[in-house]
């Protein structure tokens, strides 16, 4: 890490205003309708001249507009254009590129396949040709942006921004992500893990508004949780929090790709969904179709949903029992089966927990539905453009 530049120095007046502006930022864009400047200073709790000055300053900068002057002249404001953030979400056979703004909604989205073993280089300019064709058809330019985000589904070591082994792309190990993307997209790239990102995104804009504790599992090809705790990610020292599709469910059980036996993943993941299917089909099935054939009572499908909803049930309940959440969200691919996966989720759960643990947490699928991981990446670049020294927030201090 490079030295913080004099304007970045805690402490420092520059700091302070940055701080300051941060707040206002943040205030407005959980205010929900468009606030007004008396809104900003009863959110933030700073005084009412120093708000009037930051807001003047983020007009200035595009950060902030003018939504509409209502009775007694009273101004509502909201994020300006540059409050545009992108985000990039990888899975594990596609890329989604899509803008949204403070308000969490879809403004343009593109999507492409990823052929499998495809490097993560291709990969990154498969999603460079998908943001040239989002920024095209906002009439947009890349510096006109507040920010890009980027979900991988592996852990991303927070000391040192590589990629970590357990991810389903095994052609990004290693690599920085952030440094190889910005390379590719021609602007700073935040990135982070792709459960995570969905916690984030319930959180702002899905069925976890106002919640401090915020479990979200990503049920697809890959497992993992992103913790929400005392209303902030909780990444870990190593960025690895939350991998809790590799804890280990049966010793002696199938080789799972990180090494371990009988890791949850080897239990539940897509495609292990797809080859319990297969003596019946002899050949690939899809979620949505096993999920559909559940929903028309064909009793093979109904039953491995069920089993992945009691073996997920025994892991959230293990979950509730240590960090006591308030909401537990279920994303990712498999979450499309709703009631089906969740009624058995939730008798494992009320078997097994501690009852003051799990009497008051919520169990529901992603509000944001498939768009959660990509929506995140576009919320971590909002919250990246107050902090990365980009050259409107140089121009404020
Ligand atoms: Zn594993």
């Amino acid at each position: 890490m490079p030295d913080p530049s004099p304007a970045d120095r805690p402490g420092s007046q520059a700091a302070l205003r940055r701080a300051n502006r941060d707040r206002v930022l943040a205030g407005l864009r959980t205010a929900g309708e468009a606030p007004t400047q008396a809104d900003l200073v009863r959110r933030t709790g700073l005084a009412p001249a120093t708000v009037s000055t930051i807001v003047r300053d983020l007009r200035r900068d595009g950060l902030v507009t003018v939504a509409e002057v209502g009775r007694r002249r009273r101004v509502r404001l909201r994020a300006g254009a540059a409050g545009v953030a992108v985000g990039v979400d990888y899975g594990h056979r596609h890329v989604t590129v899509a803008t949204a703004g403070a308000d969490g909604l879809i403004t343009a989205e593109r999507r492409a396949e990823l052929a499998p073993g495809l490097p993560a280089r291709d990969g990154l300019a498969l999603a460079a040709g998908l943001l040239g064709e989002v920024l095209a058809e906002l009439g947009a330019g890349i510096d006109d942006l507040a920010g890009i985000g980027m979900g991988l589904p592996a852990p991303i070591d927070t000391r040192t921004g590589g990629v970590g082994s357990l991810t389903i792309l095994p052609t990004w190990v290693g690599l920085p992500a952030a440094r190889l993307a910005a390379e590719a997209f021609g602007r700073p790239v935040v990135v982070d893990n792709d459960a995570n990102l969905g916690a984030l995104a319930e959180q702002r804009w899905g069925r976890g508004s106002g919640v401090d504790a915020l479990v979200y599992l990503k049920l697809s090809e890959g497992v993992g949780a992103g913790l929400i705790m005392d209303g902030r990610l909780y990444r870990g020292p190593a960025g690895t929090a939350g991998e809790i599709g590799h804890t280990t469910v049966d010793e002696f059980g199938a080789l799972c790709r990180c090494g371990n036996r009988g890791c949850l993943e080897t239990l539940i993941a897509a495609r292990h969904v797809a080859d319990l299917l297969r003596p019946l089909l002899e050949r690939d099935v899809a979620i949505g179709e096993v999920v559909a054939r559940a929903r028309a009572g064909e009793r093979a499908f109904a039953r491995v949903i069920n089993d992945v909803g009691l073996r997920v049930g025994a892991a959230i309940a293990d979950v509730c029992n240590m960090l006591n959440p308030q909401m537990i969200v279920v994303g990712g691919e498999l979450a499309q089966a709703d009631d089906l996966l969740l009624e058995p989720i939730r008798q494992v759960v009320s078997r097994r927990g501690i009852p003051s643990a799990t009497d008051q947490a919520r169990l529901t699928t992603a509000g944001l539905g498939a768009r959660a991981h990509v929506l995140g990446a576009a919320a971590v670049a909002l919250e990246g453009a107050n902090h990365i020294p980009s050259s409107f927030a140089e121009r404020t201090v």
